[in-house]
Protein backbone atom coordinates (compact mmCIF):
# COMPACT_ATOMS: atom_id res chain seq x y z
CA UNK A 1 0.00 0.00 0.00
CA UNK A 2 1.64 3.21 -1.10
CA UNK A 3 1.09 6.01 1.70
CA UNK A 4 1.40 9.41 0.32
CA UNK A 5 3.78 11.54 2.80
CA UNK A 6 1.32 14.20 3.06
CA UNK A 7 -0.97 11.63 4.84
CA UNK A 8 1.06 9.28 6.91
CA UNK A 9 2.06 13.19 8.22
CA UNK A 10 -1.17 13.55 9.14
CA UNK A 11 -1.27 10.36 10.86
CA UNK A 12 1.64 10.84 13.40
CA UNK A 13 0.15 14.40 13.85
CA UNK A 14 -3.04 12.89 14.66
CA UNK A 15 -1.73 10.50 17.14
CA UNK A 16 0.02 13.49 18.87
CA UNK A 17 -3.22 15.26 19.43
CA UNK A 18 -4.72 12.43 20.29
CA UNK A 19 -2.06 11.58 22.95
CA UNK A 20 -1.98 14.97 23.75
CA UNK A 21 -5.48 16.81 23.61
CA UNK A 22 -7.91 13.79 23.94
CA UNK A 23 -6.88 11.25 25.74
CA UNK A 24 -6.13 12.72 29.33
CA UNK A 25 -9.12 14.45 29.29
CA UNK A 26 -11.29 11.13 28.32
CA UNK A 27 -13.14 10.41 31.47
CA UNK A 28 -13.41 14.51 32.10
CA UNK A 29 -15.39 14.78 29.16
CA UNK A 30 -17.92 11.08 30.07
CA UNK A 31 -18.04 13.02 33.63
CA UNK A 32 -19.65 16.37 32.35
CA UNK A 33 -21.44 14.14 29.77
CA UNK A 34 -20.06 16.57 27.01
CA UNK A 35 -17.04 17.03 24.39
CA UNK A 36 -15.93 20.95 24.80
CA UNK A 37 -16.82 23.36 22.09
CA UNK A 38 -13.45 24.78 22.25
CA UNK A 39 -12.47 21.22 21.30
CA UNK A 40 -14.64 20.51 18.45
CA UNK A 41 -14.13 23.66 16.87
CA UNK A 42 -10.18 23.07 17.23
CA UNK A 43 -10.44 19.64 15.52
CA UNK A 44 -12.60 21.32 12.95
CA UNK A 45 -9.86 24.18 12.23
CA UNK A 46 -7.55 21.16 11.49
CA UNK A 47 -9.59 19.22 9.46
CA UNK A 48 -10.25 16.60 11.87
CA UNK A 49 -14.04 16.03 11.75
CA UNK A 50 -14.11 15.47 7.87
CA UNK A 51 -11.02 13.77 8.02
CA UNK A 52 -11.91 11.74 4.29
CA UNK A 53 -13.85 14.61 2.77
CA UNK A 54 -12.33 15.38 -0.75
CA UNK A 55 -9.66 18.33 -0.39
CA UNK A 56 -12.05 20.37 -2.86
CA UNK A 57 -14.19 20.57 0.00
CA UNK A 58 -11.60 21.39 2.50
CA UNK A 59 -11.46 18.07 3.91
CA UNK A 60 -8.10 16.34 4.69
CA UNK A 61 -9.23 13.77 1.88
CA UNK A 62 -7.32 10.55 3.57
CA UNK A 63 -8.40 7.46 1.21
CA UNK A 64 -10.34 4.86 3.31
CA UNK A 65 -6.85 3.21 4.69
CA UNK A 66 -5.25 5.82 6.24
CA UNK A 67 -8.82 7.38 7.49
CA UNK A 68 -9.32 4.00 9.03
CA UNK A 69 -5.79 4.20 10.78
CA UNK A 70 -7.18 7.93 11.61
CA UNK A 71 -9.92 6.70 13.20
CA UNK A 72 -8.14 4.13 15.18
CA UNK A 73 -6.16 6.70 16.46
CA UNK A 74 -8.77 8.86 17.47
CA UNK A 75 -10.74 5.90 19.24
CA UNK A 76 -8.27 5.01 21.36
CA UNK A 77 -8.34 8.42 23.43
CA UNK A 78 -12.09 8.83 23.36
CA UNK A 79 -15.06 6.77 21.73
CA UNK A 80 -17.37 9.71 21.55
CA UNK A 81 -14.83 11.74 20.00
CA UNK A 82 -14.46 8.92 17.07
CA UNK A 83 -18.76 8.68 17.44
CA UNK A 84 -18.54 12.44 16.15
CA UNK A 85 -16.54 12.20 13.56
CA UNK A 86 -18.15 8.97 12.53
CA UNK A 87 -21.73 11.06 12.32
CA UNK A 88 -20.24 13.89 11.03
CA UNK A 89 -18.01 12.88 8.53
CA UNK A 90 -18.97 9.47 7.38
CA UNK A 91 -23.23 9.16 7.67
CA UNK A 92 -23.18 12.80 6.75
CA UNK A 93 -20.49 14.19 4.99
CA UNK A 94 -19.44 11.28 2.70
CA UNK A 95 -23.53 11.00 1.91
CA UNK A 96 -23.83 14.52 0.73
CA UNK A 97 -20.24 13.86 -1.25
CA UNK A 98 -21.71 11.20 -3.22
CA UNK A 99 -25.58 11.97 -3.45
CA UNK A 100 -25.87 15.50 -2.88
CA UNK A 101 -26.30 18.33 -5.57
CA UNK A 102 -23.58 20.70 -6.80
CA UNK A 103 -25.80 23.63 -4.81
CA UNK A 104 -26.23 21.30 -1.65
CA UNK A 105 -22.40 20.15 -1.66
CA UNK A 106 -21.47 23.97 -1.59
CA UNK A 107 -23.46 24.93 1.34
CA UNK A 108 -22.83 22.16 3.29
CA UNK A 109 -19.94 20.60 2.75
CA UNK A 110 -17.33 23.83 3.36
CA UNK A 111 -18.53 24.54 6.61
CA UNK A 112 -19.36 21.09 7.59
CA UNK A 113 -15.11 20.77 6.74
CA UNK A 114 -14.45 23.97 9.02
CA UNK A 115 -16.38 22.64 12.76
CA UNK A 116 -18.96 25.29 11.50
CA UNK A 117 -22.28 23.24 11.52
CA UNK A 118 -21.99 20.03 12.94
CA UNK A 119 -24.58 17.24 11.11
CA UNK A 120 -26.27 14.63 13.06
CA UNK A 121 -27.95 11.35 11.31
CA UNK A 122 -31.48 10.69 12.22
CA UNK A 123 -33.16 6.88 11.31
CA UNK A 124 -34.20 5.48 14.65
CA UNK A 125 -37.06 5.87 16.47
CA UNK A 126 -38.87 5.17 19.25
CA UNK A 127 -40.54 2.10 17.39
CA UNK A 128 -38.00 1.61 14.71
CA UNK A 129 -34.79 0.44 15.05
CA UNK A 130 -33.35 -2.81 12.95
CA UNK A 131 -36.50 -2.52 10.78
CA UNK A 132 -35.43 0.70 9.54
CA UNK A 133 -37.19 0.59 6.21
CA UNK A 134 -40.29 1.36 7.91
CA UNK A 135 -39.80 4.46 9.68
CA UNK A 136 -42.84 6.04 10.93
CA UNK A 137 -41.56 9.55 11.07
CA UNK A 138 -43.57 10.86 7.69
CA UNK A 139 -43.74 13.98 5.09
CA UNK A 140 -46.45 15.27 2.33
CA UNK A 141 -45.41 17.09 0.13
CA UNK A 142 -47.52 20.67 -0.67
CA UNK A 143 -46.30 22.52 -3.44
CA UNK A 144 -42.77 22.88 -3.89
CA UNK A 145 -41.87 22.22 -0.58
CA UNK A 146 -42.54 18.57 2.18
CA UNK A 147 -43.79 18.89 5.68
CA UNK A 148 -42.16 16.39 7.84
CA UNK A 149 -43.71 15.32 11.25
CA UNK A 150 -42.58 12.54 13.67
CA UNK A 151 -39.99 11.56 16.63
CA UNK A 152 -36.85 10.21 15.85
CA UNK A 153 -34.42 8.86 18.98
CA UNK A 154 -30.99 8.08 19.87
CA UNK A 155 -29.74 10.56 17.67
CA UNK A 156 -25.91 11.17 18.39
CA UNK A 157 -24.70 14.97 18.88
CA UNK A 158 -28.49 15.76 17.90
CA UNK A 159 -28.14 18.15 20.80
CA UNK A 160 -25.48 20.63 19.25
CA UNK A 161 -26.17 19.27 15.37
CA UNK A 162 -27.23 22.27 13.50
CA UNK A 163 -28.40 20.01 10.42
CA UNK A 164 -30.20 16.71 10.52
CA UNK A 165 -29.78 14.03 8.05
CA UNK A 166 -33.45 13.11 8.38
CA UNK A 167 -34.74 9.37 6.44
CA UNK A 168 -38.44 9.77 6.51
CA UNK A 169 -41.56 8.11 4.76
CA UNK A 170 -44.11 9.53 2.87
CA UNK A 171 -47.68 9.53 5.09
CA UNK A 172 -49.66 8.03 1.61
CA UNK A 173 -47.65 6.04 -0.46
CA UNK A 174 -44.76 4.86 1.83
CA UNK A 175 -41.95 5.82 0.08
CA UNK A 176 -38.83 6.28 1.95
CA UNK A 177 -37.08 9.90 1.15
CA UNK A 178 -33.87 11.28 2.86
CA UNK A 179 -33.88 15.42 3.53
CA UNK A 180 -31.35 17.65 5.14
CA UNK A 181 -33.17 19.16 7.57
CA UNK A 182 -31.91 22.50 9.26
CA UNK A 183 -32.22 22.71 13.17
CA UNK A 184 -33.20 26.64 13.33
CA UNK A 185 -36.33 25.84 11.31
CA UNK A 186 -39.72 26.33 13.00
CA UNK A 187 -41.16 22.84 14.35
CA UNK A 188 -37.78 21.18 15.55
CA UNK A 189 -37.40 20.29 19.35
CA UNK A 190 -34.47 18.18 20.63
CA UNK A 191 -34.66 16.64 23.81
CA UNK A 192 -31.05 15.27 25.59
CA UNK A 193 -31.42 10.92 26.69
CA UNK A 194 -29.52 10.64 29.96
CA UNK A 195 -29.40 7.69 32.15
CA UNK A 196 -27.12 5.67 29.71
CA UNK A 197 -24.61 2.97 29.60
CA UNK A 198 -22.21 4.74 28.05
CA UNK A 199 -21.52 7.07 24.95
CA UNK A 200 -22.19 9.79 28.10
CA UNK A 201 -20.96 12.35 25.87
CA UNK A 202 -21.94 11.89 22.46
CA UNK A 203 -25.05 14.54 22.98
CA UNK A 204 -27.20 12.16 22.09
CA UNK A 205 -31.17 13.51 22.23
CA UNK A 206 -34.11 12.64 20.76
CA UNK A 207 -35.68 15.31 18.10
CA UNK A 208 -39.50 15.76 17.05
CA UNK A 209 -40.09 17.54 13.63
CA UNK A 210 -43.77 18.92 14.09
CA UNK A 211 -44.88 19.77 10.66
CA UNK A 212 -41.25 21.34 9.73
CA UNK A 213 -41.73 22.73 6.25
CA UNK A 214 -38.14 21.41 4.23
CA UNK A 215 -37.96 22.96 0.55
CA UNK A 216 -37.45 20.49 -1.97
CA UNK A 217 -34.12 21.71 -2.57
CA UNK A 218 -33.15 20.05 0.74
CA UNK A 219 -34.01 16.39 -0.47
CA UNK A 220 -31.35 14.15 -0.36
CA UNK A 221 -30.90 11.71 -3.39
CA UNK A 222 -33.79 10.61 -5.30
CA UNK A 223 -37.53 10.99 -3.87
CA UNK A 224 -37.82 7.56 -2.90
CA UNK A 225 -34.65 6.37 -2.53
CA UNK A 226 -33.93 7.38 1.21
CA UNK A 227 -33.72 4.35 2.52
CA UNK A 228 -31.96 2.33 -0.43
CA UNK A 229 -29.59 4.51 -1.59
CA UNK A 230 -29.03 7.19 1.63
CA UNK A 231 -29.58 5.18 4.64
CA UNK A 232 -27.52 2.37 3.40
CA UNK A 233 -24.48 4.23 1.58
CA UNK A 234 -24.34 6.55 5.12
CA UNK A 235 -24.76 3.47 7.16
CA UNK A 236 -22.05 1.39 4.92
CA UNK A 237 -19.52 4.37 5.94
CA UNK A 238 -20.56 4.32 9.23
CA UNK A 239 -19.69 0.49 9.66
CA UNK A 240 -16.22 0.85 8.42
CA UNK A 241 -15.66 3.29 11.54
CA UNK A 242 -17.03 1.23 13.29
CA UNK A 243 -14.95 -1.50 12.86
CA UNK A 244 -11.91 0.40 13.13
CA UNK A 245 -13.32 2.09 16.20
CA UNK A 246 -13.40 -1.55 18.22
CA UNK A 247 -9.82 -2.20 17.26
CA UNK A 248 -9.32 0.98 18.63
CA UNK A 249 -11.11 0.26 21.95
CA UNK A 250 -9.55 -3.26 22.21
CA UNK A 251 -5.77 -2.05 21.45
CA UNK A 252 -5.85 0.66 24.31
CA UNK A 253 -7.55 -2.23 26.67
CA UNK A 254 -4.79 -4.20 25.63
CA UNK A 255 -1.56 -1.64 26.11
CA UNK A 256 -3.84 -0.78 29.81
CA UNK A 257 -3.99 -4.68 30.59
CA UNK A 258 -0.32 -5.56 29.91
CA UNK A 259 0.86 -2.08 31.72
CA UNK A 260 -1.12 -3.03 34.22
CA UNK A 261 0.14 -6.56 34.85
CA UNK A 262 3.81 -5.62 34.41
CA UNK A 263 3.12 -3.50 37.43
CA UNK A 264 0.70 -5.39 39.78
CA UNK A 265 2.79 -8.09 41.83
CA UNK A 266 0.70 -11.69 43.19
CA UNK A 267 2.53 -14.50 44.95
CA UNK A 268 5.53 -12.75 44.83
CA UNK A 269 5.90 -12.33 40.84
CA UNK A 270 4.42 -10.05 38.35
CA UNK A 271 1.09 -10.14 36.27
CA UNK A 272 2.55 -10.83 33.44
CA UNK A 273 4.78 -13.64 34.24
CA UNK A 274 1.74 -15.81 34.89
CA UNK A 275 1.14 -18.51 31.93
CA UNK A 276 -2.87 -17.54 32.11
CA UNK A 277 -1.95 -14.14 32.12
CA UNK A 278 0.46 -14.33 29.34
CA UNK A 279 -2.76 -16.71 27.79
CA UNK A 280 -5.31 -13.67 28.09
CA UNK A 281 -2.41 -11.54 26.52
CA UNK A 282 -1.49 -13.76 23.43
CA UNK A 283 -5.57 -14.10 22.59
CA UNK A 284 -6.12 -10.38 23.21
CA UNK A 285 -3.45 -9.50 20.77
CA UNK A 286 -3.92 -12.42 17.87
CA UNK A 287 -7.70 -11.15 17.96
CA UNK A 288 -6.87 -7.64 17.93
CA UNK A 289 -4.09 -7.94 14.67
CA UNK A 290 -7.20 -10.64 12.80
CA UNK A 291 -9.60 -7.46 13.19
CA UNK A 292 -6.98 -4.87 12.02
CA UNK A 293 -6.30 -6.86 9.03
CA UNK A 294 -10.19 -7.38 8.03
CA UNK A 295 -10.35 -3.48 8.50
CA UNK A 296 -7.19 -2.84 6.33
CA UNK A 297 -8.50 -5.16 3.47
CA UNK A 298 -12.30 -3.55 3.49
CA UNK A 299 -10.33 -0.33 3.42
CA UNK A 300 -7.92 -1.63 0.25
CA UNK A 301 -11.26 -3.26 -1.23
CA UNK A 302 -12.73 0.39 -0.74
CA UNK A 303 -9.86 2.51 -2.22
CA UNK A 304 -10.39 0.14 -5.29
CA UNK A 305 -14.54 1.18 -4.98
CA UNK A 306 -14.72 -2.83 -5.14
CA UNK A 307 -18.59 -3.73 -4.92
CA UNK A 308 -17.74 -6.56 -2.76
CA UNK A 309 -16.03 -3.83 0.14
CA UNK A 310 -19.78 -3.36 1.41
CA UNK A 311 -19.62 -7.19 2.45
CA UNK A 312 -15.94 -7.08 3.95
CA UNK A 313 -16.71 -3.77 5.72
CA UNK A 314 -19.67 -5.77 7.05
CA UNK A 315 -17.84 -8.87 8.27
CA UNK A 316 -14.81 -6.69 9.71
CA UNK A 317 -17.46 -4.56 11.42
CA UNK A 318 -19.80 -7.96 12.99
CA UNK A 319 -16.21 -9.41 13.65
CA UNK A 320 -14.53 -6.53 15.57
CA UNK A 321 -17.18 -5.45 17.66
CA UNK A 322 -17.70 -9.05 19.32
CA UNK A 323 -13.71 -9.09 19.98
CA UNK A 324 -13.96 -5.94 21.21
CA UNK A 325 -16.75 -6.94 23.85
CA UNK A 326 -14.12 -10.03 24.59
CA UNK A 327 -11.31 -8.03 24.75
CA UNK A 328 -12.23 -5.59 26.95
CA UNK A 329 -14.12 -8.50 29.18
CA UNK A 330 -10.77 -9.93 29.58
CA UNK A 331 -9.12 -6.12 30.04
CA UNK A 332 -11.44 -5.91 32.90
CA UNK A 333 -10.60 -9.60 34.64
CA UNK A 334 -6.83 -8.88 34.31
CA UNK A 335 -7.29 -5.89 36.29
CA UNK A 336 -9.11 -8.13 39.05
CA UNK A 337 -11.37 -5.84 41.39
CA UNK A 338 -9.57 -2.76 39.84
CA UNK A 339 -10.92 -3.56 36.51
CA UNK A 340 -14.33 -2.02 38.26
CA UNK A 341 -13.09 1.22 39.54
CA UNK A 342 -13.61 3.91 37.12
CA UNK A 343 -9.77 5.11 38.26
CA UNK A 344 -8.42 2.58 35.44
CA UNK A 345 -9.90 3.16 31.84
CA UNK A 346 -10.79 -0.45 31.31
CA UNK A 347 -13.96 -0.15 33.38
CA UNK A 348 -14.77 2.81 30.65
CA UNK A 349 -13.82 0.98 27.63
CA UNK A 350 -15.70 -2.71 28.89
CA UNK A 351 -19.19 -0.04 28.38
CA UNK A 352 -17.83 1.28 25.48
CA UNK A 353 -17.49 -1.74 23.69
CA UNK A 354 -20.69 -2.71 23.97
CA UNK A 355 -22.36 0.13 22.03
CA UNK A 356 -20.31 -1.45 19.14
CA UNK A 357 -22.79 -4.56 18.39
CA UNK A 358 -25.56 -2.14 18.53
CA UNK A 359 -24.79 0.52 16.69
CA UNK A 360 -24.40 0.40 12.67
CA UNK A 361 -26.57 -2.48 12.36
CA UNK A 362 -26.82 -4.92 15.54
CA UNK A 363 -24.61 -7.72 14.91
CA UNK A 364 -28.25 -10.20 14.75
CA UNK A 365 -29.09 -8.11 11.26
CA UNK A 366 -24.70 -8.32 10.14
CA UNK A 367 -25.13 -11.85 10.41
CA UNK A 368 -28.09 -12.54 8.52
CA UNK A 369 -26.88 -10.51 6.02
CA UNK A 370 -23.84 -12.46 5.98
CA UNK A 371 -25.44 -15.37 5.77
CA UNK A 372 -27.76 -14.19 2.81
CA UNK A 373 -24.28 -13.44 0.79
CA UNK A 374 -22.67 -16.85 1.97
CA UNK A 375 -25.57 -18.64 0.87
CA UNK A 376 -25.48 -17.01 -2.76
CA UNK A 377 -22.27 -17.85 -2.98
CA UNK A 378 -20.23 -20.46 -1.29
CA UNK A 379 -21.85 -23.67 -2.55
CA UNK A 380 -20.26 -26.41 -4.76
CA UNK A 381 -20.81 -24.96 -8.43
CA UNK A 382 -19.34 -28.52 -9.85
C1 LIG B 1 -25.46 5.18 22.03
C2 LIG B 1 -26.29 5.05 20.78
C3 LIG B 1 -26.12 5.95 19.73
C4 LIG B 1 -26.93 5.86 18.60
N1 LIG B 1 -26.81 6.80 17.60
C5 LIG B 1 -27.69 6.79 16.56
C6 LIG B 1 -27.67 7.83 15.57
O1 LIG B 1 -26.84 8.76 15.60
N2 LIG B 1 -28.62 7.81 14.59
C7 LIG B 1 -29.55 6.82 14.51
O2 LIG B 1 -30.37 6.87 13.60
N3 LIG B 1 -29.59 5.82 15.43
C8 LIG B 1 -28.69 5.78 16.45
N4 LIG B 1 -28.73 4.78 17.40
C9 LIG B 1 -29.76 3.74 17.31
C10 LIG B 1 -29.22 2.42 16.85
O3 LIG B 1 -28.89 2.47 15.50
C11 LIG B 1 -30.30 1.36 17.17
O4 LIG B 1 -30.32 1.22 18.58
C12 LIG B 1 -30.02 0.04 16.49
O5 LIG B 1 -30.23 0.15 15.10
C13 LIG B 1 -30.93 -1.08 17.03
O6 LIG B 1 -32.26 -0.71 16.99
P1 LIG B 1 -33.17 -0.83 18.32
O7 LIG B 1 -32.42 -0.23 19.44
O8 LIG B 1 -34.50 -0.28 18.01
O9 LIG B 1 -33.26 -2.38 18.59
P2 LIG B 1 -34.32 -3.42 17.95
O10 LIG B 1 -34.35 -3.25 16.47
O11 LIG B 1 -35.59 -3.34 18.68
O12 LIG B 1 -33.59 -4.80 18.27
C14 LIG B 1 -33.59 -5.38 19.58
C15 LIG B 1 -32.85 -6.72 19.49
O13 LIG B 1 -33.56 -7.58 18.57
C16 LIG B 1 -32.66 -8.05 17.58
N5 LIG B 1 -33.33 -8.18 16.29
C17 LIG B 1 -34.07 -7.26 15.63
N6 LIG B 1 -34.50 -7.77 14.46
C18 LIG B 1 -34.01 -9.03 14.38
C19 LIG B 1 -34.09 -10.07 13.41
N7 LIG B 1 -34.73 -9.90 12.25
N8 LIG B 1 -33.47 -11.24 13.68
C20 LIG B 1 -32.79 -11.42 14.83
N9 LIG B 1 -32.68 -10.48 15.78
C21 LIG B 1 -33.28 -9.30 15.56
C22 LIG B 1 -31.57 -6.98 17.50
O14 LIG B 1 -30.36 -7.52 16.96
C23 LIG B 1 -31.44 -6.59 18.96
O15 LIG B 1 -30.60 -7.50 19.62
C24 LIG B 1 -27.89 4.82 18.51
C25 LIG B 1 -28.03 3.90 19.55
C26 LIG B 1 -27.26 4.01 20.68
C27 LIG B 1 -27.45 3.02 21.80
Amino acid sequence: MKISVQQSDILVEVERFSEERIHPYAKEFELNEELPSELIREMGEKGYLTASIPKEYGGLGLDPVQFGLFIEQIGKSCNSIRELITVHNSLVGETIVRWGTKEQKEKWLPLMTQGKRIAAFALSEPNVGTDARNVETHYRKEGNQYMITGVKKWISFADIADVFLVIAAHEEEGQVTAFLVEREWEGIKTTRMTGLLASKASHIAEVEFMDVVVPAENVLGPVGGGFSYIASYGLDHGRYNIAWGAVAIAQASLEAMISYSRKRTQFGKKLCEFDLMQAIIADATTKIHAARALCLHAGRMRLKRDPDSIMETTMAKYFSSKMVMEVTTDAVQAHGGNGFSNQYPVERFFREAKLLEIIEGTSQVLQLMIAQHSISKNYEKR
